[in-house]
């Protein structure tokens, strides 16, 4: 049986204060599952020192495909392993479309992340548009196969996906389980026709407007494992809830 494993980005959000009573109240809640926040670069020696020892693990949002160097404003693997992060998010779409990050440079990424020792995290989904003219897969296979060009099918089996559809984040619309079911069906046939053996165990989360209410109906499709938890991953209760769903 693939394991579950729910994720939370915090993105830009936080303070010392708040993330010492989230963290608080999620260490208890959550003993025995595996869970991950993803917060932001500032609070990652306050995630190790909270978090150290407990079930949850910790990473980062982002990193730079750059090993050192006049790279201003940026942030290196070797510097994520410093604060004792496991896993870091590749290719969110807010990187995507905010930041300019093409398929290309997210592969780069995600090479340096695997390099490193670090899990990635692989973002990959379609905007509304994309959607809606018929072009999911095909946006889908092409996030995915930039990475096995740059880093071959087997390194899946070092990494997470995350199938968030842009449409979904942050906005409220979560797709329906059937909708993620069958992106992450895709997805798995995609890989299984590479290597059949990485495509079992690879762990695909679903990400986008995933709330205490809604995450049972979608843990519970069999090609979703597990979350890519934004907006509800700042709130304890709903963040446990989810995590519990999945681990079920
Ligand atoms: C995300 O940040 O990856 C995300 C899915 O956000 P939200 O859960 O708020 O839609």
């Amino acid at each position: 049986m693939r394991k579950k494993l729910v994720a939370g980005n915090w993105k830009m959000h936080g303070s010392l204060a708040e993330n010492a009573a989230l963290l608080a109240a999620l260490k208890p809640a959550l003993a025995g599952i595996d869970a991950v926040v993803c917060v932001p670069f500032p609070y990652l020696a306050q995630a190790q020192a909270e978090l150290a020892g407990s079930s949850i693990a910790w990473g980062a949002q982002n990193v730079s495909e750059q090993a050192k160097g006049a790279f201003t404003g940026e942030v290196s693997t070797s510097m994520l392993l410093d604060f004792g992060c496991k896993y870091v998010i590749v290719g969110h779409s807010e990187r995507r479309s905010l930041y300019g990050e093409t398929d290309q440079l997210v592969a780069s990424k995600y090479v340096a992340a695997q390099a490193a020792g670090l899990t990635p995290i692989l973002c990959v989904g379609e905007s509304l548009e994309e959607r809606e003219s018929g072009v999911t897969e095909a946006v889908v296979a092409r996030q995915l196969d930039a990475v096995i060009a740059a880093a071959g099918v087997n390194s899946l089996s070092k990494a997470v996906v995350a199938y968030e559809p842009v449409w979904a984040i942050g906005t409220g619309k979560t797709a329906s389980p059937e909708q993620a079911q069958a992106v992450h069906a895709f997805i798995r046939g995609k890989i299984s026709a590479l290597d059949a053996g990485v495509a079992e165990q690879l762990v695909i989360q679903y990400g986008g407007s995933v709330k205490a209410a809604n995450a049972a109906e979608l843990m519970a499709q069999p090609d979703i494992d597990g979350g890519l938890i934004g907006g509800a991953s700042l709130i304890a209760s709903e963040f446990v809830a989810i995590c519990r769903a999945a681990a079920k």
